[in-house]
């Protein structure tokens, strides 16, 4: 497995195809670098021996221990193990741990080349296994980039009045094809190893030029990356974990670029769109339910600090709104930990995780983001808006008043007081805790979203016959289908120790 150090010194060899506010810049520019810190811990953590077996699996195609995001599920256990460890490395860096999207990107491309090849007799299956063969060797990571500029939202790929609103197919030959447009918001292809491009939506017939599914190097030619990075205010002196790291997201532009045949994973099947595009989100949302109740222990906690910094943590209304924190982020963890257990071991051999359970997850979450930070912010009071800037703290004139005024707890020193004062500015009311906010409610697909897949996916005709029966329409009540649900426990979910609860 890579070290981190060998991470950023590959991040510095890769050509200059960044562009932040109008320059071009180099993988070495350090408004990315929070987001490196970010991907480095993964590296880290691998290398310590109270996670083994927690980041690190062994892989399924070359027997090696590999890490965690670069393994194809195999059994509940792993889906289990996926969730904790992204919950665990969430709390690590204060956020978005990053490196899921390419965990899940690789999950779906290895049950939907399968699926395509079982159909088309094509071969994606095995050039996307030779792809995943060498990512786990050389440990790579890879942004997934599924979400389109899409245009006017009213129409589809092949109606739009620009042909790129939607990354699109623009020549096939026999080496390879060429593609054009852009794909938006797409988290860590600044500094991942790999772009994977996958479709966003089901498509027609008349739209099979959008059926396209690729992998290519992010630094790729003809391949443009204008990045927002995103990072807390820099501190001079009291520095904390939270401020080292960060993220950032970039407008992937595809121009006219060549991809080469062997790197190429749909190619115009268009009725494979719609499941490719559903098994990365839901592989995603899945991976929502260790990374969302990770940011409800975030929430959870500061609001706690703040509550003693104010000296009112065993004051009802408090601890009321505390309990919130647990209600929403465990049942959203519990949600993950039964979609492990309910998911289905898929024609390639990859596990995957129960589609329902992933989804009522991810909403109930996307739909508490916002109620979670109003909690921080009811019990923080207005301060986090108005504090004053770290340097009047050190001022020569001013030090002695913020010392003095910003204690409310005696019991607490007045640099801590400052540092949880400052934390909660950075954790609530900066461009990182919006980010939060917006990722929360967007990332992995809107709400919206999540209640599509639902109305797709879930049983309500078993849900009338329950009330049918009851109502004494139907003498007989089918239970056969086992709460609609269709239970496919893989056994050895508990088999293996846990690391990290010895
Ligand atoms: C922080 C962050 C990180 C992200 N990272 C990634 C990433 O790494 N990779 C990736 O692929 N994507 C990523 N995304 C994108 C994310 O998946 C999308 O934001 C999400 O799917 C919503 O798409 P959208 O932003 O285009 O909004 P839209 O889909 O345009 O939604 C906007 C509104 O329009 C409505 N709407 C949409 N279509 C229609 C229609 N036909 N008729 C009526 N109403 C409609 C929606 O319901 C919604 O209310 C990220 C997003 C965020 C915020």
């Amino acid at each position: 497995m890579r070290t981190s150090a060998e991470y950023r010194a590959d991040m510095k060899k890769m050509k200059p195809n960044l562009y932040i506010g109008g320059e071009k810049v180099g993988r070495d520019d350090p408004r990315i670098q929070p987001g490196v810190n970010v991907m480095s811990v993964t590296f880290d953590l691998a290398q310590e021996p109270d996670w083994e077996g927690l980041i690190t699996a062994t892989s399924s195609l070359t027997h090696k221990e590999i890490n965690r995001f670069n393994h194809l599920p195999q059994n509940p256990y792993d889906l289990m193990q996926k969730q904790k460890m992204i919950r665990l490395a969430t709390q690590r860096v204060g956020g978005c741990i990053q490196r899921c999207m390419g965990h899940d990107a690789i999950n779906a491309l290895s049950i939907c080349t399968k699926e395509t090849d079982d159909k088309y007799g094509t071969e994606y299956h095995r050039r996307f296994m030779d792809f995943l063969r060498n990512y786990q060797e050389k440990d790579l990571t890879s942004a997934c980039a599924q979400t389109d500029m899409k245009g006017d939202r009213t129409k589809r790929p092949s109606e739009q009045p620009d042909p790129d609103a939607y990354v699109h197919i623009v020549d096939v030959r026999d080496d390879g094809i060429v593609v054009r447009g852009a794909k938006i918001s797409i988290t860590i292809p600044a500094y991942a190893d790999e772009i994977i491009v996958v479709p966003t939506r089901a498509l027609k017939e008349e739209d099979k030029d959008y059926a396209v599914a690729f992998a290519i190097p992010a630094d790729w030619d003809r391949v443009r990356l204008i990045t927002r990075p995103v990072w807390v205010r820099d501190r001079e002196v009291i520095k904390a974990p939270f401020t080292e790291y960060g993220v950032s997201d970039s407008v992937i532009v595809f121009d006219d670029t060549f991809i080469p045949k062997e790197r190429v994973f749909m190619c115009k099947e268009w009725d494979f769109a719609r499941r490719l595009a559903l098994l990365f989100a839901d592989s995603h949302r899945h991976s929502y339910s260790g990374c969302k109740p990770a940011i409800s222990d975030i929430l959870c906690g500061v609001t706690a600090l703040v509550a003693d910094a104010n000296n009112i943590s065993r004051v009802d209304h408090v601890r009321q709104k505390l309990s919130e924190f647990a209600g929403g982020g465990e049942l959203a963890y519990a949600a993950g930990v039964a979609s492990a257990i309910y998911g289905e071991k898929t024609s390639s051999g990859t596990f995957f995780p129960n589609a329902i359970y992933a989804n009522v997850g991810r909403r109930l979450m996307g739909e508490n983001i916002y109620h979670e930070f109003n909690i921080l912010t009811e019990i923080a009071g207005g301060l986090s808006v108005t504090l004053p800037f770290e340097g009047d703290f050190y001022g020569e004139e001013t030090k002695k008043d913020l010392e003095k005024y910003i204690v409310r707890n005696p019991k607490i020193s007045p640099e801590d007081s400052h540092r949880i004062w400052r934390l909660v500015e950075n954790v609530g009311a900066s461009p990182m805790g919006d980010w939060y906010k917006i990722a929360g409610v967007h990332g992995g697909g809107s709400p919206i979203m999540e209640t599509i897949t639902l109305n797709i996916e879930y049983d309500y005709e078993s849900k009338k016959n329950i009330a049918k029966y009851l109502a004494g329409i139907d003498k007989e009540l089918d239970q056969s289908k086992d709460l609609g649900i269709k239970p496919t426990f893989g056994g050895s979910l508990l088999e293996a120790d846990t690391p990290l609860e010895k």
